[in-house]
């Protein structure tokens, strides 16, 4: 078992983490040429002085280092008579700095670089939304020599096929995203061009909202969601599977080392949303708070009170059925509705408690306004505040109270 984990560029981390089977540390700079999967607003701010510095005690422990340039969209600028020249010097730059692999997710980007530095390792992102064997090929073929899969990760059966293919496969295993999430693709966008020079147009990303907002409406959505736990890591290495990715560029660092921990314990007691990114409370809940206190509108008190229960969900991680991923593993959940299934319900309503109280005596706050309602908000150098209202008021007014 080895562990890809995320950096803080906190040098406290690596000692920390330092007898666990971490092997390979990766983050980035908050904008780059081609941006990266995270939005700037996010991640710490590191000097080049402070990567290069923090890259070289990495190389002290003998680990490595993989840069984020995952990036699923450059904004058309890739036709620029410059972009590749740019690129290309940018590469340069981070293997100057220390890098030992990059992170990418554009095929004409990974195959570009491949072809100039046959030697430095890629890896295929999971913003390339690999969820087939071909599709793995061409990446593979391009220079990719690790596939990662976050959206597809508990599909066994591509899984399996990628191994008998030969891949080497990387499973993201701390994220919370829900199961066949509609806003993914605009999500993956907003945070590659976000995340590129002169892009800062909005200082939260509203698929976060709109995720937020879905998981208030049914906090078991988390149990199918694609989080793995830490006892379920065994199901992929009895399937040729050794490489997980934990994810957590913008958490302290003591978050950092007790879900690296944890996985590294195959173990956890308690909260299983402690050691998961739980994307779907707080970011969303800081956001429509600012708006609040910026704004005087009703509107979005509505979404402060549906979010608000998602502060005290609690998954009692010791109280899951045994051989629990086995049994999603031999589902075909890519073809069902969960609904019609009703498994991940069923344990759901076994292991989620909102505020002490069973998930069945749940209720969640109604006929919310469309979250299109908070766009106009969420913009990072928007309209006049007389502008938002009028925009705001013109589609609030059938569900505020
Ligand atoms: S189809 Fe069934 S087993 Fe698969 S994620 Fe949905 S509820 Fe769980």
């Amino acid at each position: 078992m080895e562990f890809v984990i995320a950096t803080n560029f906190d040098d406290h981390l690596l000692e920390q983490v330092k007898n666990t089977p971490v092997t390979t540390f990766f983050g980035g700079f908050p904008v780059s040429l081609t941006g990266g999967g995270r939005p700037p607003y996010i991640l710490p701010d590191v000097s080049e002085e402070k990567f290069r510095s923090h890259l070289e005690k990495i190389h002290a422990m003998g680990r490595k280092f993989l840069v984020t340039l995952n990036s699923n969209d450059l904004g058309l600028k890739e036709y620029s008579p410059s972009f590749l020249a740019e690129f290309m010097k940018e590469a340069q730059r981070l293997i100057d700095l220390g890098v030992d692999g990059f992170i990418m997710a554009i095929p004409i980007l990974i195959e570009a670089l491949h072809r100039e530095y046959p030697d430095v390792h890629i890896s295929a992102s999971t913003f390339a939304r690999i969820s087939t064997v071909g599709q793995a090929e061409y990446f593979r073929d391009m220079g990719a020599e690790v596939i990662i899969l976050e959206e597809a990760n508990k599909n066994f059966r591509l899984i399996k096929g990628l191994v008998a293919a030969g891949m080497n496969v990387e499973i993201l295993a701390n994220q919370t995203c829900i199961k066949d999430c509609p806003f993914r693709a605009q999500h993956l966008q907003n945070s590659s061009l976000g995340s590129q020079p002169g892009n800062a147009k909005f200082w939260f990303e509203a698929p976060i909202m709109e995720c937020g907002v879905e998981l208030s409406q049914d906090p078991g959505k988390l149990i199918n969601s694609i989080a793995v736990r830490p006892e379920d890591l065994e199901l992929y290495e009895s399937v040729g599977v050794h490489r997980f990715k934990l994810s957590g560029r913008n958490r302290p660092t003591d978050w950092l080392v007790r879900t690296t921990q944890a996985y590294a314990n195959r173990h956890w007691d308690g909260n299983l949303l402690d050691i998961l990114s739980y994307v779907q409370f707080k970011g969303p809940m800081s956001a429509v708070s600012r708006i609040a206190q910026e704004n005087a509108l009703p509107v979005v008190n509505r979404f402060k009170e549906a979010l608000d229960p998602l502060a005290g969900v609690y998954i009692d991680n010791k109280a899951y059925p045994a051989g629990f991923l086995r049994r999603v593993a031999n589902t075909d959940c890519e073809n069902m509705s969960c609904k019609a299934c009703g498994y991940c319900p069923g344990v759901a309503e076994k292991v989620v408690k909102v505020n002490g109280k069973p998930l069945a005596d749940y209720q969640p706050v109604k006929d919310l306004p469309p979250v299109a309602t908070l766009l106009p908000y969420l913009g990072a150098s928007g309209d006049s505040a007389h502008r938002r209202e009028e925009n705001l008021l013109k589609t609030e007014a059938p569900c505020t109270p």
